[in-house]
């Protein structure tokens, strides 16, 4: 933690909002940016886990703290954002809040849809337009929404999610073309199937496991530290004429049929 980064994966003096990081990938992402020097600002619904993240990552060495807050909920998310940049400017923001809910097609309920919609989709409509309005003032930015395989690929039981991974590949470009012109970048990451609570179920199912080993070109799941390279990149000068642009780390799944 305590060696100095290459100028262009240098994030000292930055500060990174990361949505959804109490746990899984979020957690690991905040871990990655913390390691190149941002101070960082943890997310999640649930403030005692949400503190627990935050201690974690204080023993790790790292500048940290916690602000709880539903990303589907716009007075929240306003309030939110507002209050952090009272205190100092959000210079990252990472949409990475997401649920999946599984289920036949035919079977799926309306609320369901609702729900993934509202936290996978909605979220980086509403925290992205907050985080933008002061960034765009600043003319200086890094926008990283977290998309999925998902976001090219369907599978049998998550139309409901390929969705909303679609829709936010869609949205990565469409704001990358807005804010373009005011310093920001918008990029998104997009993960392979990697071991977390979200995809818990799957990781046990010896028969979905042994599906994963021979459908992804690396033959095995992703550990979500080797997420960290491509989320420093994405957030650091080294991206700077980078924008619009999904970068999938799934060890080659996307690449092969
Ligand atoms: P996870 O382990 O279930 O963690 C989800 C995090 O989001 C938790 O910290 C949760 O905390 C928070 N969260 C959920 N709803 C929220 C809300 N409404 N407001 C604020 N925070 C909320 O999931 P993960 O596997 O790390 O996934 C993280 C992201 O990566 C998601 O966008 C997911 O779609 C994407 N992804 C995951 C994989 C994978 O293989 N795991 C692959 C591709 C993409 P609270 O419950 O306390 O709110």
């Amino acid at each position: 933690m305590t060696q100095v980064p290459h100028p262009l994966f240098d994030l000292r003096g930055r500060r990174a909002l990361i949505t959804g990081s109490s746990q899984g990938i979020g957690l690991a992402l905040a871990r990655a940016l913390g390691s190149a020097g941002a101070r960082l600002v943890l997310n999640g619904r649930d403030a005692d886990k949400l503190a627990q993240a935050v201690s974690h990552l204080r023993q790790e060495g790292l500048e940290v703290s916690g602000q709880a807050f539903d990303v589907t909920d716009a007075d929240q998310v306003a309030q939110a954002v507002e209050a952090l940049e009272a205190e100092a400017p959000i210079d990252i923001l990472v949409n990475n809040a997401g649920i999946q809910i599984r289920g036949p097609f035919t079977e799926f309920s309306h609320a369901d849809w609702d729900r993934l919609i509202a936290t996978n989709l909605t979220s980086a409509f509403l925290v992205g337009q907050a985080v933008a309005r002061r960034m765009t003032a600043r003319k200086r930015g890094k926008i990283i929404n977290i998309c999925s395989v998902q976001s090219e690929l369907g599978r049998p039981t998550i139309a409901p999610y390929t969705a909303t991974k679609g829709g936010l590949k869609m949205l990565t470009k469409g704001m990358a073309i807005d804010l373009g012109p005011h310093g920001i970048q918008v990029n998104g990451l997009g993960p392979g199937y990697f071991a977390t609570e979200l995809t818990s179920a799957l990781v046990k199912d010896e028969q979905f496991t042994a599906w994963i080993e021979k459908r992804v070109p690396a033959g095995r799941w992703g550990r979500t530290d080797e997420l960290a390279g491509a989320m420093i990149f994405l957030a650091s000068p080294a991206s700077d004429f980078v924008n619009g642009h999904v970068l999938y780390v799934d060890g080659g799944m996307t690449a092969s049929l």
